[in-house]
């Protein structure tokens, strides 16, 4: 008998048909003898629903409020997900996050946990009961209630997997798995057997939305298994572990893309010592995440520095830059919008050179633009124009030998 955490997304409970269907698909996993603790997210669109319900009485959205708003959409799925599994006999019982006993950080909209005390899912578990827990959320040590950022219900169930020493963690989906892209924009994608954490953990992190990326750490961090499977399908899905057995041949095993990106560039800054520190250190006091920093120093004639933030925090960093010019002397401070990062990720890279080479080749042979670069040993990334992205994906998958023969069954 094992304990097995499995984890259902909101395409997965969309409707009240879909969460009869997960019910049926956890009471399989009781009756073959397993103790089930589930984590569910917000039925279908229910999150982005409610940050629209938002923006029509508030233009701040002042964020505690935000979570306590957000929160209620899991809160909806355990209750009905816990009651279809009562009406077809099986014991189950919900909980919030808070009663989970998942305390985290007290920031607001993107928390980390910090503890979880399991010992009531504990109890239920030994008592043969289903838990079924809302992912997501916590509380923290005051007893405000937090989220853990867009996706964030896949970290939920790693940590619930971490503290009860789970044998496996199940991430349910609306695609079979973890694919050389996402299948929505290459339907030749195709389906990977076995992922290390690190390429996983870079594929997440470069935009990879089937797993949230702090899911991925926590699985590395306490050693948790995890298996991203289809909540449609019954068929093998994809291991995440730490070691994963590389396909014969392939140098690149993923390609990601994140429309999420904004560029600042602050044309003719002095070259003073203290400058560069100054740019970053005031956007980080902001908790502003910079990605991509490029630096040229013409000689006497100061610096051009060029980075990357996601765009929801452009309009932040270019108030507070634009606040700084005169005291960093540049000449001109601006920014681009309509720009995506695409991203090609391997182990099998540390070995092979050449391979950045190529992805430049791909992308300029196809006619497009690249406007920033950064690798590490695992995955280089370049930024094109958004409108450029799906072809570049698909150019990329085909040169690094990705094409799969089938077609990737999606769900839609
Ligand atoms: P859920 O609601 O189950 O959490 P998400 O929408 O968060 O689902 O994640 C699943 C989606 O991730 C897929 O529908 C797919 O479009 C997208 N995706 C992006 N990259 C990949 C990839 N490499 N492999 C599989 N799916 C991917
Ligand atoms: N419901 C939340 C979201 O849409 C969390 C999740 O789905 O993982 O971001
Ligand atoms: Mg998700």
């Amino acid at each position: 008998m094992a304990l097995i955490v499995q984890k259902f997304g909101g395409s997965s409970l969309a409707s009240p048909e879909h969460i009869k269907r997960v019910a049926r698909r956890v009471a399989d996993t009781v009756e073959a003898g397993h103790s089930a603790a589930v984590v569910v997210s917000a039925m279908g669109d229910t999150t982005d629903n409610l940050i629209d319900l938002a923006l029509k009485v508030s233009s701040t959205r002042p964020s505690r409020e935000m979570d306590i708003l957000l929160t209620t959409g899991e809160q909806i799925s355990i209750a009905l997900l816990s009651m279809a599994l009562q009406e077809i006999g099986i014991d189950s019982v919900s909980f919030t996050g808070g009663q989970a006993g998942i305390v985290t950080e007290a920031v607001h909209g993107k928390a980390r946990i910090t503890a979880i005390d399991a010992s009531r899912l504990k109890k239920q578990l030994d008592a043969g009961k289903v838990t079924v827990v809302a992912g997501f959320q916590g509380v923290t040590e005051e007893g405000d209630i937090t989220t853990l950022g867009r996706g964030g219900s896949d970290t939920t169930a790693v940590a619930l997997a971490a503290a009860l020493q789970a044998d496996l963690c199940e991430i349910y989906t609306d695609v079979e798995g973890v694919y050389s892209t996402d299948p929505r924009i290459v339907p030749n994608a195709r389906k990977i057997q076995e992922i290390s954490y690190d390429e996983m953990l870079e594929l997440a992190n470069l935009g990879a939305a089937v797993l949230h990326p702090r899911a991925v750490e926590y699985a590395k961090q306490y050693g948790v298994p995890l298996m991203v499977r289809s909540s449609f399908k019954p068929v093998p899905g994809t291991l995440v572990k730490e070691e994963a057995v590389m396909e014969k041949g392939l140098i690149v095993s993923g390609i990601a893309y994140d429309l999420n990106v904004a560029k600042v560039a602050l044309v003719g800054v002095p070259n003073r010592k203290d400058n560069l520190q100054l740019i970053f250190r005031t956007l980080a006091e902001e908790n502003i995440n910079v990605d991509i920093i490029v630096q040229s120093i013409v000689q006497n004639e100061g610096s051009d520095i060029s980075f990357t933030v996601s765009k929801d925090d452009l309009s932040h960093a270019m108030d507070l830059l634009t606040a700084l010019q005169s005291r960093l002397g540049a000449q001109e401070i601006v920014s681009e919008e309509d720009l995506a990062k695409v991203s090609i990720v391997g182990a099998g890279m540390i070995s092979n050179p050449g391979v950045a080479a190529q992805m430049f080749q791909v992308l300029s042979e196809n006619g497009m633009l690249i406007k920033m670069v950064s690798t590490s040993e695992i995955k280089v990334s370049c930024v094109i124009d958004a409108n450029d992205v799906q072809k570049a994906v698909g150019v990329l998958h085909t040169s690094f030998g990705l094409d799969a023969v089938e077609t990737a069954t999606v769900a839609r």
